[in-house]
């Protein structure tokens, strides 16, 4: 009796976003890892695209040096939290069992992750809700599908809370910004009413701390600041800016929103592969995670990677990139994306 009390609690406590809460450290870090279109598929035979002759040559590769790469990232960051930011999976001949196989990694390592859709996730046996639905059957799941009636699945929030647990300290959203649709782009987009929502939802959570959001396809924003084959329109670009902005099809002001919001520090987002770069704008640090999946075409000779954010309890958000075993595992591009020493800075030097 008492053990199957201990079991309903704990099952209560974990389906409760409140003791699924992510803290800060009692070093005061917090470090998220993105990873961007892994497009897993079938496993062993799913192979890999766009391989440097020298590559293949190092052996088979499939979907299973997708999860040998997550690994060693896991392993090498020890992130507090992973951020899945879509087309996780491709159409497979079973995508429960893909949806179940790209976790493993942070499941042998008892990581939580938040999850969010891409364009592809659902082209296998799954729709939108079905993959949502197989996410959340593990208990490391802190995905959501977000409220009833809202455009797409799985728009939610999370909060990162001081390392005492009192005080929420970042507003972390994930949204869907849909699959394929009738536009310019061939893309959907983020719709109005998600944009009111998360405009609501971030104000409910308090806009005096800073937010980040995560989903999968770019806000056209992503080229105004800087266009493939351009110059860096914006205040700064790290990073590489290899292909087009396959960008949203329609441009419903959620940048807008997020800018006006204040708060909103930085995107993160997927889609564009061979893109890995972030672009200031307007206050907001737009960043692509690069490709990390080897069964996702890439870029023959640049290396598979993933996106590190770490944070700090001041609001401090600093990035790199971890580069896959072609490229040593290099950590690159390092950056302070945000903090609020930048900002009172910069705020000294135009009041003067
Ligand atoms: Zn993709």
């Amino acid at each position: 009796m008492i053990r199957q009390l201990t079991y309903f609690l704990a099952c209560a406590l974990l389906a409760n976003p409140v003791f699924a809460s992510l803290r800060f450290r009692p070093d005061g870090s917090f470090k998220i890892v993105q990873f961007a279109d892994l497009h897993y598929a079938e496993g062993e035979t799913s192979g890999c695209k766009n391989m440097l002759p020298a590559w293949a040559a190092a052996g088979p590769c499939s979907d299973l040096n997708t999860t040998q790469f997550m690994g060693e990232v896991l392993d090498l960051e020890k992130p507090d939290v992973v951020a899945m930011t879509g087309d996780n999976c491709i159409g497979s001949s079973n995508n429960t069992k893909s949806q179940r196989a790209w976790r493993v990694p942070m499941e042998e390592r008892n990581v939580p992750w938040f999850s969010m859709l891409g364009n592809h996730d659902a082209q296998g046996t799954l729709d939108r809700a079905g993959l949502i639905r197989v996410d959340m059957e593990s208990p490391l799941s802190l995905t959501q599908p977000g409220p009833k009636g809202l455009y797409g699945e799985g728009n939610y929030a999370h909060q990162v809370f001081s390392s005492d647990g009192t005080k929420p300290l970042f507003n972390l959203f994930a949204m869907d910004s849909g699959a394929g649709a009738d536009s310019p782009s061939g893309y959907d987009w983020i719709h109005p009413d998600q944009v009111a929502w998360f405009k609501q939802e971030n104000e409910r959570l308090g806009t005096s701390i800073p937010a980040i959001l995560f989903f999968h396809i770019p806000v056209e924003e992503y080229d105004t600041a800087w266009p493939f084959g351009g110059a860096c329109a914006s205040d700064e670009c790290v990073g590489v800016h290899k292909e087009g902005v396959s960008m949203q099809g329609k441009n419903v002001g959620l940048f807008e929103i997020a800018s006006q919001a204040g708060n909103v520090k930085m995107i993160n987002i997927g889609h564009d592969h061979d893109n890995d770069y972030c672009a200031l704008y307007k206050g907001m640090q737009l960043c692509y995670g690069g490709g990390t999946g080897y069964h996702a075409y890439g870029s023959v000779g640049w290396p598979r990677r993933s996106r590190v954010l770490e944070l700090k309890e001041d609001g401090t958000i600093s990035s790199f990139k971890r580069l896959d075993r072609f490229g040593n595992y290099s950590k690159i591009d390092e950056e302070v994306i945000w903090s609020p020493t930048l900002a009172s800075a910069a705020q000294h030097a135009t009041s003067k």
